[in-house]
């Protein structure tokens, strides 16, 4: 850490500061291993006496957390971050990305800001949740994969469904600048692969090429856009309907052979309550009516398929009302947001937990070389987790 402060920073600040250093430390990239800093955290709950369960995931090197703080036989309150981060690879930092580097008031590093700024907080506000003597539990969760397939969250929501004891409501960290949203878009992803038949262009009609079916695939969902603005609407949203949008196209190997394969990327941000499926089954229709049936006249060894990647289901702010109500007033937020961008929150409240997301920091510097969480955000947070504890503790807290 560089010396800034003007002024000492509170003593937890400057704890979850040093917190936040060492989680940073560990690289956490999604494509790695987060067993180190998993391992970390569950030893460090462990010297407070907290049992923690480690869940190991579905695929070696990774694992979720889940403590809980208060009695276990109780639903408590879930304070939620995933333990992963965005790649680092060709973006220009200004200071190395993996040691948290403090430029006045300003916390550089990757997933400063998501989320790892979060459970700093958290972890610092640990020693007052175990001396309140909560009759309310909280729960702390950190899960794995956020930002690649989501499949951290949807094992550690597997397990909470079947659990003798399901936390009664929850908040993600993500950074939100602790205003309260109650509303996210879906996340699904999906690709599309499509096997065309290779000759020498000369010879066009005998063959059948990839890339210009997948140049099809990518106008069909173009054109379906238009439609998609036609059928719902949500003024909530900065783009106020359900989105579709290729990202990816990738095909041939000559410009004098009509290609054998291409892929296509694309993604689907539908709204709350309207299904990333229901939108995909029409560009399943179109390639199985209309493309593949062309490509077969001329070679059956011709196939298109389209392979989920991804789906994460929107956050209903139907399912929240109470929850926002309770907390809005706890992180001096005014009016709740809804913003576009996937979160694990759609998960929890599949299996019946209501979510909200409230964070520190801005999600507008997340993923972008030189991220940052400010100081004043983690004060921030720390202040609302004092809050909600003191809450807890007096038992009047309405979370559901
Ligand atoms: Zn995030």
């Amino acid at each position: 850490m560089s010396a800034h402060t003007s002024s000492p920073l509170p003593g937890n600040v400057a704890g979850t500061i040093a917190t936040l250093q060492r989680l940073v430390a560990f690289d956490t990239v999604s494509s790695r291993s987060n067993i180190e800093l998993i391992d970390w955290v569950a030893n460090r709950l462990d010297d407070h006496g907290i049992p923690v369960l480690v869940q190991h995931g579905d695929e070696p090197g990774k694992a979720n957390l889940f403590a809980t703080i208060g009695p276990t036989d109780v639903p408590g309150l879930m304070l939620s971050g995933h333990s992963d981060v965005v790649p680092v690879a060709g973006q220009d930092w200004s200071s190395d990305p993996f040691r948290l580097t403090d430029r006045e008031g300003r916390l550089y590093g990757r997933g400063s800001a998501d989320m790892k700024g979060f459970i700093a907080c958290c972890l610092e506000t640990v020693p007052r949740l175990v001396a309140a003597r909560l009759r309310t539990p909280v729960h702390l969760a950190l899960s794995y994969n956020e930002e690649s397939n989501m499949g951290g969250m949807r094992r550690l929501a597997a397990h909470l469904a079947s659990a003798p004891v399901k936390p009664s409501a929850c908040i993600i960290g993500e950074p939100t600048l602790m205003q309260v949203v109650v509303a996210n878009k879906g996340a699904a992803i999906y690709r599309a692969r499509v096997r065309g038949f290779s000759v020498h262009s000369s010879l066009r009609h005998q063959g059948v090429s990839a890339v210009e079916t997948g140049a099809a695939i990518v106008a069909f969902i173009t054109e379906m856009q238009r439609r998609l603005n036609d059928a719902g609407r949500h003024d909530g949203f900065e783009f106020p309907h359900s989105s579709i949008h290729a990202g990816m196209i990738q095909g041939g190997t000559a410009h004098n052979i009509t290609a054998r394969d291409c892929e296509v990327l694309f993604e689907v941000r539908a709204l709350p309550g309207a299904s990333a499926a229901d939108i995909v089954a029409e560009v399943r229709r179109h390639c199985d009516q209309v493309l593949l049936p062309a490509m077969r006249a001329v070679s059956d060894e011709c196939a298109i398929s389209i392979e989920e990647v991804l789906d994460a289901p929107g956050l209903d702010e139907r399912g929240n009302v109470h929850l926002a109500q309770a907390i809005m007033p706890l992180c001096r937020c005014e009016r709740p947001g809804r913003v576009s961008f996937g979160t694990e929150a759609g998960m929890l409240q599949q299996i019946g937990v209501p979510t909200i997301v409230c964070g520190p920091g801005e999600i507008r510097v997340a993923h972008q070389p030189d991220e940052y969480v400010e100081t004043s955000q983690l004060a921030a947070c720390l202040d609302f987790l004092d809050t909600v504890t003191a809450r807890l503790a007096r038992g009047d807290l309405a979370l559901r």
